[in-house]
């Protein structure tokens, strides 16, 4: 089932594997009908994360990457929608010589087909699929099959883990094996045989229920993994290695493992684990616990970044989730809140809703010396706040909540305007990665060390160069822009200990072993005020 760790354990795994030598990508297939993530609320699916080929995608693509260390691409990503789309459009074309198209074998042979592309993409030695939502349930059946396919076709070439969750009721407070073995029979009747089992559970598995699991499941008790509860996901690896799970995969493959090399990993999980230095963070957003997920599913990509950065400075950071709209109307639950942090982001968001009190949280960050960092909508708020507030533009906004303001600072993007009259709107924002060239003495070039940079971007508006000129008069540092459009990628203010702006979204780019040059930037700086309000 979802939220399980399937993720993780994919990540995990390629990262094992990478660690002995090998290629290994990941592909993540969504049950849904949605085209691609885009279009998805993110209270209801989480983050939209973006890849650097600009594919609006799962949550769990930001895992592979995030561990891997690497770009993964739009080639591995796919949603049913996607895959019954192109189909239809081959189909439409005449692509099937008159056959009766049917969703078994077509859709099998769809998915198989950008699985051995997403591999060949990626010059994968190993390619892991990650098929979404429970085994058993109808939405992804054809998924199911796709595998049973590839591996009759591919014998010795593919291998099955089933990620199963077991539970602890805790009026009984035993783990319970049966929904697994209930898995386990419902795979069989796929025509599939596990592999492995990945024993998810607050607990350790014991060794009478790996016999019992063993029995039921036809899985050597060797080849169960129990994956209890951890503090740190990135913690995963290792304990899969204690469980020597790279070697036994390899050997289903017969195959013997090369170098093992999770050093450099385990010297940052070190301190991830024991840094004791706090910092505090706060991320004022609106994307709460409404649905099934939570504000960290909706900004996890942030909450990474913030976090990287942090251990790799020594620091364990304290993250604080913060409501925006309640700043609309109680300015001093604001004040208090924003006083305690040691950094304020406003992170990316959609609309109008708590707009006023994110703009109230930057207006605060302004004036306090508060470190400052906002990301994409973030950004868009901090030129409306500099505009309102310092450059005397009243009312100013950006025309996606007053479309009639007399100063729309942040407004649409001219090629946007026909496709949303046009009402072609999904995947068709700016999407993946651009260059932004960075200006010579400001926090932003000095964070990166470089001239020309590449950051991942989803907005349909902008900052509206128009006015470019009388906000930098006014004091508005531009320092990064798009060198063949010119848009305005990063602002940022002097005299003041960090307060920055990013159009882009910096926390896509942040990995466990490579921190965002942005983030730590940030995260120093919130430190070194922390530390000078200590002693001053
Ligand atoms: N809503 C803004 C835009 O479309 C910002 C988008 C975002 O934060 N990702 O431009």
């Amino acid at each position: 089932m979802s939220g399980i760790g399937k993720g993780i354990t994919t990540a995990s795994v390629a990262k094992i594997l990478k660690s002995k030598g090998f290629r290994a990508t990941c592909v993540k297939i969504d049950p849904y009908l949605n085209v691609d993530a885009g279009t998805m609320n993110p209270v209801e699916h989480g983050e939209v994360f973006v890849t650097e080929d600009g594919m609006e995608c799962d949550q769990d693509i930001g895992n592979y990457e995030r561990f891997l260390d690497e770009n993964i691409l739009s080639y591995n990503y796919m949603t049913s929608g996607s895959v019954y789309l192109s189909v239809i459009e081959k189909e439409r074309a005449l692509g099937f010589g008159g056959k009766c198209v049917e969703t078994v074998p077509h859709i099998p042979e769809e998915v198989i087909r950008r699985l051995l592309l997403a591999g060949k993409k990626a010059k994968a030695d190993f390619v892991l699929v990650e098929i979404g939502g429970t085994v058993g349930e109808y939405q992804n059946l054809v998924y199911l099959e796709a595998a049973r396919m590839l591996r009759l076709k591919n014998p010795k070439n593919v291998i099955f883990v089933l990620v199963s969750y077991l539970p602890v009721p805790k009026q009984i407070g035993e783990m319970k094996t049966k929904p697994t073995q209930y898995a386990v029979r419902s795979l069989n009747a796929a025509g599939i045989q596990p592999d492995f089992i990945i024993a998810r559970s607050e607990l350790l598995l014991d060794e009478p229920r790996k016999r019992k699991l063993s029995i039921f499941c036809n899985v050597g008790p060797r080849d169960i993994i129990s994956a209890p509860d951890i503090e740190n996901i990135y913690q995963v690896p290792v304990n899969f290695e204690k469980d020597k799970l790279g070697l036994k995969i390899l050997a289903k493959f017969g195959i013997d493992g090369k170098k093992r090399d999770l050093a450099d990993w385990s010297k940052v999980l070190r301190r991830a684990l024991f840094s004791k230095k706090e910092i505090k963070i706060g991320i004022v957003g609106k994307y709460f616990n409404t649905g099934k997920f939570t504000l960290s599913d909706s900004y996890i990509s942030v909450i990474e970044a913030i976090k990287q950065a942090s251990w790799h400075l020594g620091l364990c950071p304290k993250i604080l989730w913060l409501d925006a709209e309640s700043y609309e109307k109680d300015s001093r639950k604001m004040r208090k809140e924003l006083q305690e942090l040691d950094g304020i982001v406003v992170p990316g968001g959609f609309g109008e809703r708590g707009v006023e009190g994110k703009i109230k949280a930057v207006e605060f960050a302004r004036k306090n010396n508060k470190p400052y960092f906002g990301l994409c909508y973030g950004m868009q708020l901090a030129v409306i706040e500099f505009a309102r507030n310092v450059a005397g533009m009243r009312g100013a906004h950006t025309t996606e909540v007053n479309p009639r303001t007399k100063y729309p600072v942040i407004d649409l993007m001219q090629e946007q305007k026909a496709k949303i009259f046009a009402k072609k709107l999904g995947g068709t924002m700016r999407l993946g990665a651009y260059a932004c060239r960075l200006l010579d003495k400001t926090i932003a070039k000095m964070a990166y060390g470089e001239r020309t940079v590449y950051e991942r971007h989803r907005h349909r508006y902008e900052f509206n160069s128009a006015l470019r000129k009388v906000l930098e008069s006014k004091g508005l540092v531009v320092s990064g822009v798009n060198p063949e459009s010119g848009l305005v990628e990063i602002i940022e203010l002097k005299n003041h200990p960090f307060f920055l702006g990013t159009q882009f979204h910096p926390e896509f780019k942040s990995r466990f072993l490579k921190p965002h040059p942005l983030f730590s930037a940030f995260v120093k700086a919130a430190y070194k005020v922390k530390q000078q309000n200590k002693h001053g």
